[in-house]
């Protein structure tokens, strides 16, 4: 029976039908929906292929004395974690052990892995890699409007606006599909992309009189200060919205003065006619200005900065000033970037979060989650540690000496992964949940082998806040169990007080429990409601509710209905160019892969595509390296050096080179990313650091 559901990768989530073959796998079709409207991209298209790779995971392993990871049972697998479990807690605290959780997993195991280190191991050090992808724009949309959904409307909504601003994003290379919603904007000429590079997305803005702006890395504020300083001096500014929806604009409008074209363009490059030329365009399309409607959207390329947070408040600044947010026709948005990127980050993986994006420190919050827990709210830990902390913690006195790693793989995603690897290397006791055996789950001392997409029952919500259903189509190997099983077996084995429901519906309904009432109010999502076909954006109280395609049309979600602009000063990238680093790295993806490579590398179309690590570098700089196309770079930065092949183009600056981080090894970029973090997200530095550059 064919069976509906979607791509397990990207926060599209496109909409694919399953039909079992005999080999015991499934063919792949794609499925008409809103958002990828019959496409799929190649990593969507060959996704079923990692489910028959010889490489998953299909029974237990557990590490003998001689070092080596060797099959086990379960009973085996469980005994030495809760062995490994009860030691460490009995020789320092609850907090010795850690558990470290992904953007990739189901809503439904998103929330039981919060509930299971909370309720089960009495931990507050739980975080998960969802902290590297959207954190800032978390961070800058909740402070800004009091909730924080990547897209606060459909992404269909774009295909009417007369200009869309991308700041920071390369969605025609991470999720192409989603491109046929810039159709008419570029059909229009009102296409505007930020980046430092010629990006696949950059490059669509020449086909029909867009622009791009190509600013140095780390200096995106600076645009967007300079964008708002000329919206100011034209007089473009929605004045009437700002009066009546928007508290700080004196103080932002202030803070911009000092932005002249000249002054962006020195710190920038961005030359100014180019600059005048796109806040004209974006401007016009203002509805404030008598334009049909304008969209500005952040990536990672914005966000991935120790002032993340404070770029991406720019561009709400730059929003809100032109009238466009809780608008029909016009808004801002965040383009998530993991499969639940979302739904991860609003049921409780986060260090401070519990479901529904209640506040771990509030005390009724904690009151109402500890009652549908059934657990007393003093046994509650507090907040715990972002996750770079909490990597960086680990194995040293003090820190958690026992780590679980579900959806994750920070050997290689993680910033200055050598030092990441340092750390996991250093723990008593390293537990991995996977499906095949991630670099991470190489260091494991226990390793635990999961089902895929495509064997799972559960709900992902995509990039526009939609709540879908994902559905098993396929069975997993005889050995392979659920996570929701393994957290229930090992909560009763630990004697956790919290009862851990294995049905990922009844799961469901639990977290509709749970998160009622919250920010993010799932209290009106069910199985049963999505299995009618029925779409379901939050936040959906109850069930006869119709959930929220679009926010902010009446009021904002902080306390006085209004949205709150902050005043933001452009800082210094952490790691900046010196006399022994003179080049920018900037580091991101590619259109085969998905974020460490541990799934698409497994997939041999892919892999002929996009085999292995190279440098884009520009014709300028390789000539003054004295190297041709194919010839190996050796790229160094204060923390490490990776070697990969030259890959000449102008599509980058000459002073920066780029590196995909998908790969692993000697060729994994994350080796000299910097893991400075933002203040107020915790999210790394991951899109610019200095680097050394040499013919190897
Ligand atoms: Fe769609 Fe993303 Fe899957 Fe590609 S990876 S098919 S864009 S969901």
């Amino acid at each position: 029976m064919p069976v509906e559901t979607h791509c397990p990768y990207c926060a599209l989530q496109c909409a694919m039908t399953l039909t079992p073959t005999t080999g015991g796998g499934v063919e792949v079709a794609p499925r008409d929906f809103p958002t990828n409207r019959g496409g799929l991209c190649q990593k969507g298209w060959t996704s079923a292929t990692v489910l028959t790779s010889p490489d998953r995971l299909t029974t237990p392993l557990v590490r003998d004395a001689h070092g080596a990871l060797t099959q086990a049972s379960w009973e085996q697998a469980y005994e030495r974690i809760v062995a490994g479990v009860r030691a460490a807690q009995q020789a320092a605290g609850k907090d010795a052990v850690a558990v470290f959780g992904g953007g990739g997993l189901t809503n439904e195991k998103s929330y039981t892995i919060g509930k299971f280190a909370r309720a089960a191991l009495g931990t507050s050090r739980i975080d998960y890699n969802g902290r590297f992808c959207m954190s800032s724009a978390a961070a800058a949309g909740g402070r800004a409007f009091g909730l924080d959904r990547g897209l606060p409307f459909p992404l269909a909504d774009l295909g009417g606006a007369a200009s869309v601003l991308l700041v920071g994003s390369n969605l025609a290379e991470t999720m192409p599909p989603s491109v046929q919603h810039l159709a008419g904007v570029r059909r229009r000429g009102g296409l505007i992309v930020v980046d430092p590079r010629r990006s696949a997305t950059a490059a669509l803005t020449e086909d029909g009189g867009g622009i791009h702006l190509q600013p140095l890395p780390g200096a995106d504020i600076v645009v967007l200060l300079g964008l708002l300083h000329l919206l100011v001096a034209a007089g473009d500014t929605d004045e009437g919205y700002l009066a009546g929806r928007v508290d700080g604009w004196a103080e932002v409008k202030a803070s911009c003065a000092l932005w002249w074209p000249e002054r962006v363009e020195r710190v920038t490059g961005i030359p100014t006619d180019e600059l005048r030329a796109a806040a004209r365009l974006f401007a016009a399309a203002a509805p404030g200005n008598g334009g049909a409607g304008a969209y500005l959207l952040t990536g990672r390329g914005a966000e991935q900065h120790a002032h993340g947070t404070d770029t991406v408040t720019a561009a709400i600044n730059l929003a809100l000033a032109l009238g466009l947010v809780g608008r029909v026709g016009s808004g801002y948005g965040c383009v998530t970037g993991q499969g639940n990127g979302q739904g991860g980050r609003e049921h409780g993986q986060k260090a401070d979060q519990l479901p529904g994006y209640r506040k771990i420190d509030d005390p009724a919050a904690r009151a109402h989650v500890a009652a549908v827990w059934g657990v007393e709210e003093e046994a509650l830990p507090g907040a715990g540690l972002p996750a770079v902390e909490l990597l960086d913690a680990l194995g040293l006195p003090g820190g958690p000496s026992v780590l679980f790693v579900h959806g994750a793989n920070p050997a290689v995603s993680g910033p200055d992964a050598g030092h990441v690897r340092e750390r996991l290397a250093a723990l008593d006791l390293l537990v991995v949940a996977d499906f095949v055996l991630s670099e991470t789950a190489q260091l494991a001392d226990v390793v635990l082998p999961v089902p895929q997409w495509a064997e799972e029952e559960g709900t992902m919500t995509s990039l526009e806040g939609r709540v879908l259903r994902r559905r098993r189509a396929a069975a997993s190997p005889p050995e392979v169990r659920d996570e929701l099983q393994i957290w229930h077996d090992l909560a009763q084995l630990l004697g956790s007080p919290a009862h851990f429901e294995t049905d990922p519906d009844r799961v469901m309904d639990e977290l509709a429990r749970a998160s009622s009432g919250g920010v993010a109010d799932y209290g009106g999502v069910a199985h049963g409601r999505l299995d009618g076909g029925e779409p379901v954006f939050w936040p959906c109280p109850d069930l006869d509710h119709p959930g929220t395609p679009r926010l902010f049309l009446d009021r904002f979600a902080t306390p006085n209905g209004r949205a709150r602009m902050v005043a933001v000063t452009p800082r210094p990238v952490d790691d900046d160019l010196r006399p022994d680093a003179p080049v920018h790295l900037i580091t991101g993806r590619l259109l085969q892969h998905y974020q460490s490579g541990a799934q698409t590398r497994l997939v041999p179309e892919l892999m002929r595509g996009e085999p292995r690590a190279f440098v884009q570098v520009h014709p300028v700089l390789a000539e003054r390296l004295g190297v041709e196309e194919g010839a190996d770079l050796r790229v160094t930065s204060s923390r490490g050096t990776v070697t990969a092949p030259a890959r000449l183009s102008t599509d980058i600056r000459p002073d920066c080179v780029f590196v995909p981080f998908h790969f692993p090894g000697e060729q994994s970029v994350n080796l000299l990313t910097n893991p400075a973090t933002d203040p107020i997200s915790g999210m790394p530095e991951f899109k610019v650091c200095a680097v050394q550059v040499v013919p190897a």
